[in-house]
């Protein structure tokens, strides 16, 4: 159940509502509703003390959720989401536009950068990734550059006017990250990570929510409401495969997962075909696919050298591969009613 309180409510009003919640036995938290406070329940009550509550000055509406979602629920918020990102709302990830992000893995020189991002911008994308701090399954492996990574990030969006995305991994980081970015990643190995789900939306910032590799739909979505009860709205899901027993590809992409998302909450859902399949030859297709379940766009790895990437450079596209994909991704994306996101025009400017 959530109690949407009026914006305007006075501490005694909150205090009567929080008392008829208490006389029944049901615990609540605070939580942040386009900003007013709501108390939010994993209980329900029944339809008597609903309308008691409704009836208290502080209470504006009672909305009962069936199921373990609450904020990120369809029945408590049925229309779509739209999650600005960047300044002015450069990009709108929910909404009419198909949105295609992509970048390297992981940032490692300001010349792969700028390499990379031209190859994005050439191929339609209209965000840019790329890992600063990388959570490798090796500690020998490429741990990212860190704070320099954000840096060289932060160049290249200054030079194109692409938002960026980047993953934060630890909480002492969020600051930081949010900082130097426009979206903030979570990434599949810390898909539970709660405090790290806390900070990361405390932040304001747009959050997007990789599913973690052997996380339920359910657990993804729950996951999602721990950014969203900090009171931040801008939360994006993004299916990047799970773990199943067949090895022929990195993971299993799951695009019923992303149907089934969609059905159940109102935030925009995106795929991620390169760490999914792991293989550019699969990119191409899963990307096709993932428009035709209704995905709100895709988030793919693009490298200029993939042979002498420090991070996944098996799974990358070239420029001219990503190019390739865009032009025909988009008679997908236009047959199931939406279109292609494009960027707003700036030249490229040399750093
Ligand atoms: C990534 O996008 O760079 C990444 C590490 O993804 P995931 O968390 O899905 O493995
Ligand atoms: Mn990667």
């Amino acid at each position: 159940m959530i109690v949407v309180l009026h914006r305007h409510a006075t501490r005694e009003q909150v205090d009567s509502a929080l008392e008829i919640l208490a006389g029944h036995g049901v615990p609540v938290v605070s939580g942040t509703v386009r900003g007013a406070v709501a108390l939010i329940s994993e209980q329900d009550v029944p339809a008597a003390v609903a309308a008691e509550l409704e009836s208290a000055p502080a209470v504006e509406r009672v909305v009962v959720v069936p199921g373990v979602q609450r904020l990120t629920s369809r029945v408590f918020s049925p229309e779509d989401t739209r999650v600005a990102v960047g300044a002015g709302g450069a990009v709108v990830i929910g909404g009419p536009e198909f949105v295609v992000i992509a970048g390297p893995c992981a940032v490692e020189s300001r010349a792969q950068m700028q390499a990379a991002t031209d190859a994005v911008v050439a191929g339609g994308a209209v965000m840019l990734r790329g890992g600063a701090f990388k959570p490798r399954t090796s500690p020998y492996s490429f741990q990212g550059l860190g704070l320099a990574g954000l840096t060289l990030l932060a160049e290249q969006r200054g030079r194109t006017g692409l938002p960026v995305v980047t993953e934060v991994v630890t909480p002492k980081d969020v600051e930081s990250v949010a900082e130097e970015s426009d979206m903030l990643q979570v990434g599949t190995r810390n898909m539970q990570n709660f405090e790290l789900l806390r900070e990361a939306g405390a932040s304001g910032k747009p959050v997007l929510l990789k599913r973690g590799m052997s996380a339920t739909v359910e657990e993804w979505l729950l996951a999602a409401e721990y950014l969203m009860h900090t009171g931040n709205g801008g939360v994006v899901l993004c299916e990047r495969g799970i773990r199943s027993y067949d090895r022929s590809t990195r993971f299993t992409l799951d695009l019923a997962a992303v149907a089934e998302a969609k059905r159940r909450t109102h935030l925009p859902v995106i795929v991620d075909p390169s760490h999914s399949t792991g293989q550019p030859h699969l990119v191409g297709p899963m990307s096709l696919a993932a428009a035709a379940a209704g995905a709100d766009g895709l988030i793919i790895d693009v490298h200029t050298d993939a042979a002498g990437a420090l991070c996944d450079g098996p799974q990358a596209l070239t420029g001219e591969q990503f190019a390739a994909l865009t032009a025909r991704l988009a008679p997908v994306v236009e047959a199931v009613g939406r279109t292609l996101a494009t960027r707003r025009t700036q030249s490229l400017a040399s750093v």
